[in-house]
């Protein structure tokens, strides 16, 4: 019988659910469990596909073609069980199911109500992912507690233990516990609030876990449990952590979640394996190098619009025992700055993946002066057309070199709409999406550094590399060193005459793990070491404040 936990979050937004649950999966799987993990975000978008990334930082790509929720990022980080369509659900998809369905006449002439058809919905979306061979669900209901559209999604789960039974379901509230500085205490109020109100709805917690700042004493503990109605081993602390997340597993591990977790559910599970987590932790007390990078974006200032960008940084950062300075530039700020004022002194330039005008002509600009001053760079999607454009403008002699995209009518499209992509006119998953498999060219540093000819990489992106200039381009030196099987679409460029310049038009960043950093990062970062040991050589220059 699959075990369902269901982790709610209470208080305040932006409490590391996500975190916690990935936590929580890795924490299973390292004891011998089969995990899958599921987000339902009660927002009435299809899929944030279509939502800005100021409001909703990245879209998380899956294999699949998906456009997830970046929670979802962390659960792919974190563990192993594999993501599909089903591991994320909204509101708009439950609805848009249940409508179709009616339009069916599938119901039979019913009143259609929330309670018991979207509820039935909801129950149906984790009943699926509970059908696989595995052991445990774990189920994030996204928002908060006390929000009036997550309502039907926290009544869902209410009923789920009348289906699964009581022993297979256990709640996890996740709740934040302030320090008030003024009273020099902490404060359980909004917690017994939150509790209160998920009690209300007829969920009684199993688990709290409480974020703080400060250390919860025994007493605080208590009390908390006496007015949660739990047993005092039951309230497990999650106290912030500034070094690193990889702490925080480790830290839930001392606390005693998991055990509490496999008793609870009654399952079989080895003692856990952190010893790849340790490690991590290790390596990140224990830099032996040191270098900054510059990732060039739309939404720099916006720290969950490139996740998976840093995070995969993070990692490569991990596999060379190096830390990495992140330095987070607004491309719009090079059109008015220059790239010398903004870029010098970085040891790597990234130039991530995006949509829309605003500060194309600064990535450019930043991709120039790493071309020209042999910095690293490192192009993703958007970075890999942008790429293009320079390399078109700058050395080819394509002046106007353009993307379609920005400039309709340009004299040079260089980058133009894929053929599939022409006819569509609606939003939301209506790219080139998900995983597409590529062949890699003889003698190229991606075949190096990947090890292997044949990879699959995952996409989001509507134009290509307009083939018209690839023999104009490659005459002057760029080469096309990754396509797609047929030859037909370029997905990697690069330039043999610079020390590292990568440019890809697919997302490795959804496919690095902490443990296992994705070959194209480990590759750039290791330039990046490079440039910055050949210049502590040369110079004595310092490395450029970063945020
Ligand atoms: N806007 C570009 C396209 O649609 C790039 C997309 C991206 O960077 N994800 O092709």
């Amino acid at each position: 019988m699959t075990k369902h936990i269901f982790v709610t979050g209470g208080v305040v937004s932006s409490i590391g659910k996500g975190l916690t649950s990935a936590s929580i999966g890795m924490l299973l799987e390292a004891r011998g469990l089969r995990v899958r993990m599921q987000k339902l975000d009660p927002y009435i978008n299809v899929d944030p596909g279509t939502m800005s990334p100021y409001q909703h930082g990245e879209v998380y790509v899956l294999d699949d073609g998906s456009e997830t929720d970046l929670d979802l990022g962390h659960y792919e980080r974190f563990t192993e069980g594999p993501l599909t369509r089903d591991s994320n659900y909204t509101t708009g998809q439950i609805y848009l199911s249940v409508i179709e369905k009616e339009r069916k006449g599938q119901f039979l002439g019913k009143t259609v109500q929330v309670i018991p058809h979207i509820t039935d919905e909801i129950k149906s979306v984790i009943r699926k992912v509970g059908e696989q061979d595995v052991d445990v669900v774990i189920t994030e209901i996204g928002g908060t507690v006390g929000d009036i559209e997550s309502l039907p999604f926290l009544e869902a789960i209410r009923q789920y233990p009348l289906i699964a039974g009581q022993e297979n379901c256990l709640y996890i509230h996740l709740t934040l516990v302030p320090y008030l500085k003024a009273a020099g205490e902490l404060k359980t109020k909004p917690t017994q609030h939150s509790v209160g109100q998920l009690r209300q709805i007829g969920i009684q917690p199993d688990i709290l876990i409480c974020r703080c700042e400060q250390p919860i004493s025994r007493d605080e503990r208590d009390k908390i449990a006496l007015f949660c109605n739990l047993q005092s081993q039951a309230v497990v602390e999650e106290r912030d952590k500034d070094f690193s997340i990889y702490e925080v597993p480790l830290s839930l591990v001392s606390n005693g979640l998991d055990e509490l977790i496999v008793k609870r559910l009654g399952l079989s599970a080895s003692t856990p394996n952190l010893e790849p987590y340790n490690e991590i932790l290790h390596r990140l007390r224990n830099p032996k190098h040191e270098i900054s990078i510059a990732v060039v974006g739309k939404y720099a200032e916006h720290k969950d619009a490139y996740k998976s960008i840093y995070e995969s940084l993070d990692h490569a950062g991990i596999h060379h025992h190096a830390q990495i300075r992140i330095g987070r530039i607004q491309s719009a700020d090079i059109e008015n700055e220059g790239p010398e004022c903004l870029l010098s002194g970085y040891d790597g330039i990234l130039v991530p993946g995006g949509f829309g005008e605003r500060g194309v002509e600064g990535k450019v600009q930043a991709i120039r002066f790493a071309r020209e001053k042999g910095i690293p760079f490192f192009g993703i999607c958007l970075g890999m057309q942008c790429a293009v454009i320079e390399f078109g403008r700058n050395v080819v002699g394509l002046a106007r070199a353009h993307s379609t995209e920005f400039e309709k009518d340009t004299e040079h499209p260089v980058i133009c709409l894929l053929d599939e992509q022409r006819e569509i006119t609606h939003m939301g998953g209506t790219m080139r999406l998900g995983s597409q498999p590529a062949k890699l060219a003889e003698g190229s540093r991606s075949l190096e550094t990947y090890g292997r000819d044949d990879i699959t990489e995952r996409h989001r992106h509507r134009y290509e590399f307009n083939n018209v200039y690839r023999q104009q381009f490659q005459a002057n030196g760029m080469t096309f060193s990754g396509t797609s099987p047929d030859g037909a679409l370029v997905e990697i460029v690069e330039i043999a005459e610079h020390p590292w310049f990568v440019a890809v038009q697919f997302h490795p960043e959804f496919k690095s793990k902490p443990t296992k950093a994705h070959p194209l990062f480990a590759g750039f970062v290791q330039a990046a070491i490079d440039r910055r040991s050949r210049r502590q050589k040369n110079t004595h220059e310092t490395a450029p404040q970063t945020a």
